[in-house]
């Protein structure tokens, strides 16, 4: 049994005539604590395949398991993956605390306990203090930085990062490729991190695959 991520055999299909191959019988594993980076063209389906791993998107064909246990049909929120966008996607309307907390109200965990963990992902993300914030008084790194603390804070078994830090400028890039790293060994997370930079995979993962016209090669 392979122990971590394994994802047999998926595809991805997008209607239209013909119907958009996004991901064509991807079949990889990612062992637990590994950090594995999916490189590869704009187009290659590295997002779509992603979305499918996490469950925001359907699968034409295949499987997701964690540990061996198959959860293709387990819904979103109960699968325990996360997933960090390229902008972040912080919802607007609610603080830094607000968007920190909003997969611990998922969780049902109580408020002490809410504010006990979004306490601790502030500052694993060196963003003691910013709790209060409005989302639009955030510069474009600390909203990076927000929303991985977003996703980190419900501890969830598996990450998944599409282009995490693209939208950044080069030198903030560089140096929150560092910490990123340091983040995701300190918490032992296992993780997917998606970017077309091939020195960026090299800082942040342990292990490199490449995605070409939706299927895998080794990188
Ligand atoms: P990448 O993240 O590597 O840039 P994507 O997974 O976004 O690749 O896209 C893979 C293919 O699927 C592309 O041809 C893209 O145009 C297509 N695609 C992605 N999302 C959609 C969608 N929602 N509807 C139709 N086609 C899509
Ligand atoms: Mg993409």
């Amino acid at each position: 049994m392979v122990t971590g991520l394994e994802v047999r055999d998926l595809s991805v299909r997008y209607p239209g005539t013909p119907p958009i191959v996004a991901v064509d019988g991807v079949d990889l594993a990612v062992d637990k604590g590994e950090i594995l980076g999916l490189l590869g063209p704009s187009g290659s389906g590295k997002s779509s395949l992603l979305a499918a791993i996490v469950g925001i998107v359907p699968l034409a064909s295949g499987s997701v398991l964690w540990d061996g246990e198959d959860v293709t049909q387990t819904p979103v929120h109960e699968r325990g993956f996360g997933l960090v966008f390229q902008d972040g996607q912080l919802f607007p309307h609610r603080t830094v605390a607000g968007n920190i907390a909003f997969g611990l109200e998922m969780q049902g965990l109580d408020r002490g306990d809410r504010e006990e963990r979004v306490g601790d992902a502030l500052a694993l993300v060196g963003l003691e203090g910013y709790g209060p914030r409005r989302i639009d008084e955030l510069s474009g790194g600390e909203r990076q930085r927000v929303a991985l603390a977003r996703s980190l804070a419900p501890r969830p078994r598996l990450m998944l990062l599409d282009e995490p830090l693209s939208s950044l400028d080069r030198d903030l890039r560089d140096r929150l490729a560092i910490e990123l790293r340091d983040i995701l060994v300190s918490t032992g997370s296992t993780a997917i991190v998606v970017t077309h930079d091939h020195d960026e995979a090299g800082m942040i993962c342990s292990r490199i695959v490449q995605m070409s016209h939706g299927r895998l090669a080794l990188g």
